[in-house]
């Protein structure tokens, strides 16, 4: 495949701000829409590469190794298909059907004028998510208003909008199209005496502590049901709390689902010398072999040291990139020391001229020819 990249192909500068980086595609994506262009296979080809840059530069931790490692680090963790869907997404769909805003069918149980599911986040460090935790939380719930039983009103009235219909009709050109009506949002009644107890909110809030366990590996985006602690209805009944899980970056590993990536720099000597040096990975320090003559920014991959995939209950890869570090500044002795290591090559240390010797002389005859 043709080598592209992501921030030249959406026109943004490298430190572009999550905003920047919508926009310029949206702006992109829109231009080449295949819709828009059709039969035209540049405009296709273009439109694919906007949501592969797109994909990566929109995931905060997708971009992080991109940024370090190029395409190469997005590779085997499923970049380009969700990488690490199944669970989230699964919760995601659960989710949407509790608290999907607009359009949605509102669920008209007990005429509360809160849902029962409830949502939190929850941050937690590096290492917290990838060994998993213990955590004490408090959480504030909604309890329904004894006094109007969770609808927040005192007396209520057909919705003289809809007829308490909930829905109202949108005509545009010839066509009508059914929408839920502003007035009541959906439930057909409208307040006309506020419950005094409550001041129609409905409910009164509530703190509680709860244990949590978070399991070894959960991933950034992962959501956790605790069941019957969300808000409670008017017959003492509690729904579901869904804690959502966002983790901190470490400075030295950078997590990509379950593989950990890290940077080691290398003296260069040790790429002249080969050698072992001492590397750090998540449960300890590793030996790490770097044979004669390693180039900069070669991957060691050490199968099974990176981060428990919980759905599939297996452990991903640890993967050192090497970094070769040259000294900045030289001692007259150390200046001494190359200088002879440099002769003691002979003609090795010049390979530009053993191996363009013809490309010099050719030159030189052209040369001698063009001044006669
Ligand atoms: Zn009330
Ligand atoms: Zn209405």
């Amino acid at each position: 495949m043709e080598e592209f990249d992501y921030y030249e192909i959406l026109e943004v500068t490298r430190n572009a701000s999550s905003e920047e980086i919508k926009k310029a595609f949206r702006k992109k994506a829109m231009a080449c829409h295949p819709d828009r262009n059709p039969d035209n296979p540049e405009a296709e080809e273009q439109f694919k590469k906007i949501n592969e840059a797109y994909e990566v530069l929109s995931d905060e931790s997708k971009r992080a190794t991109y940024d370090r490692f190029g395409k190469a680090g997005l590779q085997g963790m499923g970049a380009g298909s969700g990488g690490m869907g199944g669970f989230g997404d699964i919760f995601g769909d659960i989710f949407e059907g509790f608290f999907g805003g607009g359009g949605r069918r509102k669920t008209q149980r007990d005429d509360l004028k809160f849902q029962l599911d409830m949502a939190i986040a929850l941050t937690l460090d590096f290492k917290e998510a990838v060994f998993g935790c213990k955590r004490e939380i408090e959480v504030p719930y909604k309890v329904a208003c004894e006094e109007c039983g969770g609808s927040g009103a005192k007396k209520k009235e057909v919705c003289p909008d809809c007829q308490g219909q909930g829905q109202i009709g949108i005509r545009q050109g010839f066509m009508t199209f059914a929408q839920t009506c502003p007035r009541c949002q959906g439930s057909g009644e409208v307040i006309t005496e506020k419950c005094p107890k409550c001041d129609a909110k409905g409910y009164k809030t509530q703190k509680e502590k709860i244990k949590i366990d978070i399991p070894e590996g959960v991933f950034e985006g992962a959501r956790i049901r605790v069941s019957g602690k969300g808000n409670q209805g008017k017959n003492g009944e509690r729904g579901d709390l869904y804690i959502q899980i966002s983790i901190k970056n470490d400075e030295h590993f950078i997590r990509d689902g379950e593989n950990i990536y890290v940077e080691v720099p290398v003296f260069f000597t040790t790429i002249l010398l080969g050698g072992e040096i001492k590397i750090p990975s998540l449960r300890g320090e590793l030996d790490l072999k770097i044979p004669v003559g390693s180039k900069d920014r070669t991957q060691f991959v050490f199968e099974g040291h990176g981060v428990k995939n919980i759905q599939r209950n297996y452990y991903g890869d640890l993967i050192v990139e090497i970094n070769i570090t040259y000294p900045k500044k030289l001692s007259n002795e150390q200046k001494e020391l190359i200088s002879k290591l440099q002769e003691s090559f002979g003609d090795h240390s010049q390979p530009h001229k053993s191996t363009l010797k013809k490309a010099f002389e050719k030159a030189k005859k052209w040369f001698s020819e063009f001044k006669q």
